[in-house]
């Protein structure tokens, strides 16, 4: 089963990075470099799960995830922060994000999270 992979991060080389991470067998990777991309491809591609950073210049990753919320209530969100930024967490979980990656994050690692969460859904969704 493919599933629909975003991955919205200011950096180019972390859109990079995890682009040739998963964008391979089980996943279909799709990118966007701001806030506001990642608002426009959540309408147009309506993915599965989303990887985002949560400091970007305009629309930082709150900001965004609000206005996401608001098209899709139930789409799956891991997020990514630098050390330290523990109140930046503490609000996204109030927007129901379950799970976060600290940058410099290990490629392996994010690939297990991505999967589980994923895993987890279906099974909830399959009851
Ligand atoms: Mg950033």
């Amino acid at each position: 089963m493919t599933a629909k992979l975003l991955v919205v991060d200011d950096q180019m080389g972390v859109r990079r990075l995890l682009f040739e991470a998963f964008n391979e067998g089980d996943y279909e990777v799709v990118l966007a470099g701001s806030g506001h991309e990642a608002l426009e491809k959540v309408k147009a591609d309506m993915p599965d799960i989303i990887l985002m950073d949560m400091k970007m210049p305009g629309m930082n990753g709150l900001e965004a995830l609000h206005e996401i919320k608001k098209i899709n209530g139930s789409i799956l969100v891991i997020m990514m922060t630098a050390y330290g930024e523990l109140e930046i967490v503490a609000e996204a979980m109030k927007l129901g994000v379950k799970e976060y990656v600290t940058k410099p994050f290990d490629i392996n690692e994010l690939r297990e999270l991505v999967k589980k969460v994923l895993d987890e859904n279906r099974k909830n969704q399959t009851g």
